[in-house]
């Protein structure tokens, strides 16, 4: 088991013939804790898989380094670096029974057979596939498959981390929430450091301790599912994680206290009142709710949600989104909304501003 840390890695893949490259990672300097549940999460292209492919070695980055407990292994082969990888599709051997599937990390290494059994039916009773073992993988189903593809992830004892790239993708919704809590016990029992990639917020809350954003080819924010939701320090932050994500509008300032839209708001974080740059205040639709005497909106939806209402108004150009609970009622005339000073937040250049932050 390892503490993996990247200082300084970028990575551009080659540039198509007379173009410049691109850096499909931007610059990465980070230290994961060894024992760790992390989960990287961030929309489709952001780097998630380049990030992955560079700790297990598929891919040298074209800079910077990469320490497993202090040791240099940018250069190692993916061999001696213990990582045991799950892809986003099934890779299995057609032709061998589901045990042999399990049970070649583990003969590969030459672990004497009595204790490869033990370790096989151990890890087919996790995956429910106890009773599959003497089948041909080739007769199983795509969500056979790949949890045929965990149990080689998992099998082994000796690995440094084990790196999960979007790896219930091909499994249908019933069995996927059972198998991310089982990667969930797994890890408490375990205790071997797993990174878990998806763009799939739920998932990597419910997975992970930590979760990694990702945007554009770069970390934007590491933290616990509460702190990226209470003080995300990226605007993107914000709008991705949560459902609906945060209200992202265009301020200006004026005593150090947000206007938007010529209304003054007040914010529990004051800042400079001298910033330049792109300014916006973030809100959440938790906190955003209809008053008598505030910002008059016009309303535009309301989604029933059960417990709660989706509510999207406008005001002037911007729509903002809010949640209100199902007992409480919309205003029929002039409505106005406020925002809760506590939990207003001011971004300049999409990163937050005021205390706490740089
Ligand atoms: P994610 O896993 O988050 O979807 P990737 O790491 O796969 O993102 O890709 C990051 C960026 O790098 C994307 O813009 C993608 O098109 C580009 N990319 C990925 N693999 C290659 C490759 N082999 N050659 C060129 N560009 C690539
Ligand atoms: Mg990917």
């Amino acid at each position: 088991m390892s503490r993996i840390e990247f200082k300084d890695v970028r990575h551009a893949y080659p540039p198509a013939a007379g173009q410049a490259p691109v850096y499909a990672l931007k610059e990465v300097s980070q230290v994961w804790e060894d024992g760790g549940a992390y989960a990287l999460l961030g929309p489709s292209g952001c780097g998630k898989t380049t990030l992955l492919n560079i700790i297990s070695g598929l891919l040298t980055p074209s800079e910077g380094s990469i320490l497993f407990d202090g040791r240099e292994v940018t250069n190692l082969p993916t061999t001696e670096r213990h990582i045991a990888q799950v892809f986003q599709f099934p890779v299995v051997y057609d032709t061998m029974t589901v045990f042999d599937n399990l049970a070649f990390p583990l003969r590969n290494r030459g672990m004497p057979e009595p204790r490869v059994r033990e370790r096989v039916v151990e890890i087919a009773a996790m995956l429910d596939l106890s009773d599959r073992l003497k089948q041909r993988a080739a007769g199983l189903t795509a969500d056979g498959k790949q949890k045929i593809s965990l149990g080689r992830g998992l099998v082994r004892e000796d690995v440094n981390a084990i790196l999960f790239d979007e790896p219930l993708t091909v499994i249908d919704p019933h069995l996927k929430w059972q198998l991310r809590s089982k990667l969930k016990e797994l890890h408490q029992q375990i205790g071997v450091t797993m990174i878990y990639v998806t763009h799939d917020q739920v998932e990597a809350l419910t997975f992970a301790d930590q979760v990694v954003v990702m945007h554009d080819g770069a970390v934007v924010q590491v933290g616990s599912p509460i702190d990226l939701f209470n003080e995300p320090k990226h605007t993107f932050v914000g709008y991705f994680i949560g459902s609906p994500g945060m209200n992202i509008l265009p301020c200006r300032l004026e005593q150090g206290q947000p206007v938007f839209a010529n209304n003054l708001l007040s914010s529990s974080y004051p800042v400079d009142t001298d910033l330049s740059g792109k300014l916006e205040i973030g809100i959440r639709p938790e906190f955003v709710s209809f008053c008598d005497d505030g910002i008059p909106v016009e309303i535009q939806k309301v989604e029933d949600l059960g417990r709660y209402q989706v509510v999207t108004v406008k005001h002037e150009a911007e729509q903002i989104k809010m949640l209100v609970g199902e007992d409480q009622a919309i205003p029929s005339s002039s409505p106005h909304i406020q925002f809760d000073p506590g939990n207003l937040r001011i971004y300049r250049d999409d990163w937050a501003v005021g205390p706490g932050n740089a």
